[in-house]
């Protein structure tokens, strides 16, 4: 894969002046390839203009653009259909969209919505706000040791209250890749609906909503080499149909009078006000590269990645790795004796390497894990074995030093 690195050029830059930057914090977000930088440079040289209301050439042109990039994103998700795709402003807000206007429309005090312990903090305050708002509760599917689901208990979680579940289809601390279909199925049967919180599957293998058979799905743009700012939610038809708004605003109406609004068809209801329509065209573009790619090759290449990391990482002293041994994904969250995980990624940045550190907008998981944080190796399509090589070097000098 290294001769993608080009693409990237960040990449080439040295850090403090010294060292070649290895950047291994992919799961907060990636880097951007220049095809993705260079489509939204030259929509905004040659083609702005406001999208869906304008009768004028370029606003057309702009339409068609963003309409386009819809239809990207359906083909990359199989999507039934581009009114199923709606554009967010990322995984969160996609996961905020469903529990404010999904909840509104099926939930009353005393319902449940089933999350898991491994959630990021969206997948978890969201339903929060909800439930201080509507009185509903939270049921939780604990983890085992390794870090993964317990689907043996999520059975007894149902009850006739259960309106909702929303997982992880990957943790964006443990790697662990949850057996989503598995939860759908088990959830379909107690008639229960599904949201999968994509945001650190979409990058690194290929996703199929229909064949997972979910009736939500969230990712964010810039987690998979497109611009910030920019995410989708794939929800179903016969789901989003009945959902009220989320937002109020142009766009999202058919027609507004003092005493009555009817509000717009798919997926425009759910698309108040003027959307990052630029941000659109970038996503499109991260999305044919890496089709272009392949997300077979992809994944393939980062799991050979993720196991060397994780075999070259064990051979270090007082190495504790967080996470199944396998059927993980890109993401080795490791702590190393009593190193504080802040002095860690302190002095690897020193180094030129970039990690990130901290409890990862998941603390009800480092309660579990017993840990106030990790440090958190995350790759990315770009990443090579000589890049896990300088981590575990430069682990080793830190620790020398303590
Ligand atoms: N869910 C998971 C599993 C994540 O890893 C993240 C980001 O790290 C999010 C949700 C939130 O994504 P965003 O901040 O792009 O909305």
């Amino acid at each position: 894969m290294k001769e993608y690195r080009n693409d990237f050029p960040i990449l080439g830059r040295k850090i403090y002046e010294k060292y070649p930057l290895v950047y291994l914090d992919n799961a907060a977000t990636t880097q951007k390839p220049r095809q993705v930088v260079e489509a939204m440079t030259e929509e905004y040289y040659n083609v702005n203009a406001n999208v869906h209301r304008g009768v004028h050439f370029l606003s057309q042109q702009a339409t068609d653009l963003m309409e386009s990039s819809r239809e990207t994103v359906r083909r990359f998700l199989n999507a039934g259909s581009t009114s199923e795709i709606i554009f967010t402003r990322g995984t969160t807000e996609s996961i905020n969209l469903v529990a404010q206007s999904f909840g509104e429309k099926f939930m009353r005090e005393g319902d449940e919505v089933i999350i898991s312990e491994m959630e990021h903090h969206s997948n978890i305050v969201s339903w929060q706000l909800l439930q201080a708002r509507l009185g509903i509760s939270l049921r939780v599917i604990p983890i085992t040791d390794d870090g993964q689901l317990r689907l043996d208990v999520l059975e007894k979680l149902f009850t006739g209250r259960t309106r909702l579940v929303s997982v992880a289809h990957v943790s964006n601390v443990l790697g662990t890749v949850n057996p989503v279909a598995e939860v759908i199925r088990i959830s379909h049967a107690h008639d229960v609906p599904v949201l999968v919180d994509g945001a650190q599957s979409t990058p690194h293998f290929a996703v199929d909503v229909r064949e997972m058979d979910c009736d939500f799905f969230a990712f964010s743009g810039h987690k998979v080499y497109g611009p910030t700012g920019v995410g989708v939610l794939y929800g179903k038809e016969r789901w989003l149909e009945q959902m009220p708004p989320y937002m109020g605003g142009g766009e999202m109406i058919k027609t507004v009078s003092f005493e009555r609004t009817t509000f717009n068809d798919l997926p425009y209801k759910f698309e108040a006000g003027t959307p990052d329509y630029v941000a659109t065209t970038g996503l499109a573009r991260a999305l044919d590269y890496v089709s272009a790619i392949g997300m077979d090759r992809i994944a393939a290449h980062e799991r050979d990645l993720t196991q060397y990391a994780m075999q070259r990482l064990q051979t270090v002293e007082g190495m504790k790795i967080f996470g199944p041994a396998d059927n993980r994904d890109a993401v080795v969250s490791f702590q190393v004796g009593d190193i504080h995980h802040l002095d860690m990624g302190t002095l690897l940045d020193r180094l030129g390497i970039a990690i990130r550190t901290g409890h990862h907008c998941a603390e009800p998981l480092m309660r579990r894990l017993g840990v106030e944080g990790t440090c958190r190796a995350s790759f990315a399509l770009y990443n090579t074995r000589e890049e896990v090589d300088a981590l575990v070097e430069g682990i080793e000098r830190v620790r020398k030093m303590f």
